[in-house]
């Protein structure tokens, strides 16, 4: 039979992250010894009482659909939330609880965007946000950043950006893959650019608030008033409490934005699981500073993979100043011949590493950056002092 599939379906690519952690578990299936970098995932466990709240929930018997939106306590935790770390008040009818951070962009995208109309995505973005976009037939319009300006968008830039078809601007900060933050001060030169063009709705991506290395403070676009009626900001707690697998992601909007994102969720997934919710319940009541240790690690990582990094030639890496991932420029590479394998651009190099080094990495494009390769921290100190040491003889 001929490919039946839409159109939309096979004009999406697949999801670049997922498919090297899946090609990594291919390998190591076969026998191979490949140490798995490619995927942002914290190795920790979910801390004890978070799942103690999980088991409680089991057996008090919560077993029923949730409503759509979230449980009523789990919004006024999400509520409690915004305010203490973001000084951010939002309604019940603000909020919105998915199945992770990733649906809650997709719900965003799918009710905000009509044909042709254009998201501006600084680059490196989160690798998914791209394909979100085309799939509510939206146009992304990448604004290419550099190492020499930390990977961050200039004012002038989006400024240079924005047609009139502009509908929305996407950025996560902490950023997915380059680990920059932008500051207060810098959000607000962004929003200056913004006051004179006020159709343009603002996703700001703040999933990795917490892990920030201190330098930078966290900042959310939401809090200035006048970005406030026409941002959506969206969280979750799969990064800071290692809960990816749980699946809860969360937004906090215009109510008109929240009304649609229910409407949709309620014909496509329903209500997020509710054993999730009821853990993410206590996850966000108790403070941050319980997950601290995890952050600290994270930061003992960083400075270990940047030393080691940054003795290997052609590796040019920005200092990030969140997340758990290194986003170095390898282009120095591009044209060179390595064991009999010519590098012409990132996605060689990162298969070149997996193929001789046995290391999963991210290519840079996939991220909207041709230049650099990302790589996820988010692993034992043991397991990165090899892998570096493995890519260090591989090239
Ligand atoms: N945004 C960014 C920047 C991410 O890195 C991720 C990765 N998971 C997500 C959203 C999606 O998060 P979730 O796992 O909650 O769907
Ligand atoms: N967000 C993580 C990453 O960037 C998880 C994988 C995914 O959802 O793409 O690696």
């Amino acid at each position: 039979m001929s490919n039946q599939l839409s159109d939309r379906i096979n004009s999406v690519t697949p999801s670049a992250t997922l498919e090297m952690a899946a090609k990594a578990r291919e390998l190591r299936a076969s026998g191979k010894d490949i140490i798995g970098l490619s995927l942002g995932e914290p190795d920790f466990k979910v801390p004890d009482y978070i799942r103690e709240a999980a088991i409680q929930a089991v057996n008090d018997g919560y077993n029923s659909y949730t409503p759509v939106d979230g449980y009523v306590d789990l919004k006024k935790a999400i509520m409690t939330k915004f305010k203490r770390d973001n000084d951010l008040s939002y309604e019940p009818s603000q909020i919105v609880v998915s199945t992770g951070a990733k649906q809650a962009l997709y719900n965003v995208a799918q009710v905000c965007l009509n044909k042709g109309d254009e998201v501006i995505l600084p680059c490196p973005y989160w690798v998914s946000y791209s394909d979100i976009v085309k799939l509510a037939d939206g146009v992304p319009i990448e604004v290419s950043t550099s190492i020499d300006t930390d990977f961050k968008m200039t004012p002038e830039q989006l400024e240079a950006a924005i047609t009139p078809k502009t509908k929305m601007l996407w950025y996560s900060s902490p950023c997915n893959p380059s680990g920059s933050i932008y500051s207060k001060d810098e959000l607000r030169a962004l929003a200056d650019v913004l006051q004179k063009h006020p159709q343009i709705i603002v996703v700001s991506d703040e999933i990795y608030e917490h892990i920030n290395y201190g330098v930078t403070g966290h900042a959310s676009m939401a809090a200035f008033e006048d970005m406030y009626d026409r941002t959506v900001t969206v969280n979750g707690v799969a990064k800071a409490f290692a809960m990816t697998g749980w699946r809860i992601g969360f937004i906090g909007a215009p109510a008109y934005i929240a009304r649609a994102c229910n409407k949709l969720q309620g014909q496509v997934t329903s209500g997020a699981n509710c054993i999730a919710q009821r853990a993410v319940i206590t996850a966000l009541e108790e403070s941050p500073e319980r997950v601290q240790y995890m952050v600290d690690e994270f930061k003992e990582r960083r400075k270990l993979i940047l030393g080691l990094l940054n003795e290997i030639e052609g590796f040019k890496c920005n200092e990030p100043q969140g997340a758990f991932y290194v986003f170095p420029d390898i282009s120095a590479y591009f044209g060179k011949t390595l064991n009999g394998t010519t590098i012409n651009n990132a996605s060689d190099f990162a298969m070149y590493l997996l193929e001789n080094a046995n290391v999963a990495t991210v290519t840079g494009d996939a991220f909207g950056n041709p230049k650099g390769i990302r790589i996820s921290y988010a692993a034992s100190k043991e397991e990165i002092i090899e892998a570096i040491n493995r890519i260090k003889s591989a090239l």
